[in-house]
């Protein structure tokens, strides 16, 4: 990999000066209870970016409170759906016309590649905001002719506070996908983004308050899991907790739901996703597909495809052309035009990232690129490739969430979906075939929320996304993703003396 990157600030792409440092409750900017603050790390120079106020329980009641009064006593739930759109399509616009801002705030709060933030994390943020806003005022129950003399219908109703607490690889979009539904839904809410990167959500509350979304609706606590998050998911006047991050932590979260009060509970966790590639393709075409499976954002995103089990007929030529691909891929400073891969998020999962590579050594799998740090400052890792790789080692069962991935070689199709599916996790999956009846029996035997036939880390608005087994339930994204936010209602009427 080239490395552009020393550390320094060589690249002149001006980095945003940080406005919102304060938790935003109640429509304020205000300092924590506790006026203690936590310092947010710039991965590219390991240096401090910001303090940022550090929530706790206290201020979570603070923010839960709010939320609660804007619920029970404020306009956003009576308003009507349309009502509600039309402030969700304003956020819209203020969304895109602070978009180089606020993928500014990501790339140096988390790493991410400023040209990707501005082209794909911020517009897509945008797009789901928009397509909720639009939702709004879609949302009907039915009626139902009942026996025994009766009529009823069902209402749909908002399911109260919702808290969100949200993980660190997608600190713009994630705001947007947990917020959108909710707010179309008529909720209020309270957010925690993760302590690694709070920056663009304090904005993002900022411009949800010149939206014109009313005080109390979307609150934003930052802080760290154990406290901050915890208080969320044991809160007994938060409703619904919708989770993305670890499944340990996912486990932990559905837990003090139960012993709480049982609010409802939606997680999206983890992933170890299979990329099947039938040697029926065209390699060199598959071979972009599965770099942009493997290494977009660094590896740090959940459906990555980190298990490539490739058909005997092309493995070989498959990873001579894969390893010169991922060699290619230009490691630096996200701001820098050329770069393709930013920073690991931060020292944790940087070093967490580097053990998983030497296990991969350690237990005999072939290093066939990468493996190594890169770069004389900030958390830059070389995109790795290991082959010869045993479906039991740890770097095949275990999600790295980094530029770390295992290939594999298979023969048949029966053999392809038994060792896909051989993980606890279940959140996504691609197949690359050109033959149909492969494509067709394969999507359907792979236990995964979300399956790619000859693309891979495509997303839309409408297209309900989550996770089976381990990888969580409850899904985001299409009318899927509102209907958890709402509570349904039957509404029953006897009728009298009617003939029918
Ligand atoms: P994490 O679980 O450590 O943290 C996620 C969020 O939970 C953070 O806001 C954190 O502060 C909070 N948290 C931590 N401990 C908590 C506790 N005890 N109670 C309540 N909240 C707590 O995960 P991470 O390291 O930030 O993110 C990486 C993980 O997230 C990966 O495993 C990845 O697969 C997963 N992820 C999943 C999706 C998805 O959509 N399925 C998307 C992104 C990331």
């Amino acid at each position: 990999a080239e490395i552009n990157n020393n550390g320094s600030s060589k690249i002149s792409v001006k980095t945003p000066k940080i406005k919102f440092t304060k938790l935003f409750i109640n429509g304020e900017f205000v300092d924590s209870v506790s006026g203690r603050t936590f310092e947010t790390i710039d991965p590219r120079t390991e240096e401090v970016i910001a303090n940022i106020a550090e929530g706790d329980k206290e201020d979570v009641d603070l923010a839960v409170n709010a939320a609660r009064f804007a619920f029970d006593h404020g306009p956003w739930p009576r308003f009507s759906g349309s009502e509600r759109g039309k402030i969700m399509m304003k956020f819209v616009d203020l969304v895109l016309e602070n978009l180089e801002e606020l993928a500014a705030l990501d790339a140096i709060d988390a790493g991410k590649v400023f040209e990707h933030g501005k082209a794909r994390d911020v517009p897509f943020a945008a797009s789901i905001l928009r397509y909720y806003a639009g939702a709004a005022d879609k949302i009907h129950g039915k009626t139902m002719k009942m026996a025994n003399q009766l009529q009823g219908y069902t209402l749909y109703e908002p399911i109260g506070v919702v808290g969100h607490i949200i993980p660190w690889n997608f600190p713009i979009s994630m705001f947007f996908f947990k917020a959108s539904p909710a707010m179309a839904a008529g909720c209020t809410m309270v957010i925690k983004p993760a302590e690694q990167s709070p920056l663009s959500a304090l904005f993002c509350a900022h411009l949800a308050k010149l939206a014109g979304v009313p005080d109390g609706v979307i609150n934003v606590v930052t802080g760290f899991g154990t406290t901050a998050g915890a208080a969320i998911s044991s809160h007994m006047d938060i409703d619904c907790v919708s989770f993305t991050g670890s499944t340990e932590v996912g486990r932990l979260v559905m837990q003090a739901a139960a012993t709480s009060n049982l609010k409802s509970v939606s997680l999206e966790l983890g992933g170890k996703s299979p990329l099947i590639i039938f040697d029926d393709v065209d390699v060199d075409s598959i071979v972009n597909l599965a770099l942009l499976g493997s290494f977009a954002n660094k590896g740090e995103f959940c459906v990555c495809s980190s298990r490539i089990f490739v058909q005997e007929g092309i493995y070989e030529e498959f990873i001579t052309k894969f390893a010169k691909g991922a060699k290619e891929i230009t490691v630096g400073d996200p701001f820098d035009p050329k770069t393709r891969q930013g920073p690991q998020v931060d020292k944790q999962q940087y070093e967490k990232v580097l053990s998983y590579i030497e296990h991969g050594k350690r237990q005999g799998a072939t290093l066939l690129t990468g493996g190594k740090p890169c770069g004389k400052k900030g958390y830059y890792i070389e995109p790795t490739i290991f082959t010869n790789v045993a479906d039991d080692m740890l770097i095949a069962t275990d999600e790295i969430f980094g530029p770390v991935i295992s290939v594999f070689k298979f023969k048949t199709i029966e053999e392809a979906i038994v060792r896909a599916n051989s993980t606890r996790y279940g959140l996504a999956a691609g197949i690359a075939t050109n033959d149909l009846n492969i494509a067709n029996t394969v999507s359907r035997s792979l236990r995964a929320g979300i399956v790619w036939i000859n693309c891979y880390l495509v997303f839309d608005p409408d297209a309900p996304y989550g996770g089976y087994k381990g990888s969580g339930f409850g899904r985001e994204f299409g009318m899927e993703g509102l209907y958890k936010y709402l509570q349904v209602k039957s509404v029953i009427t006897p009728i009298h003396n009617s003939p029918w």
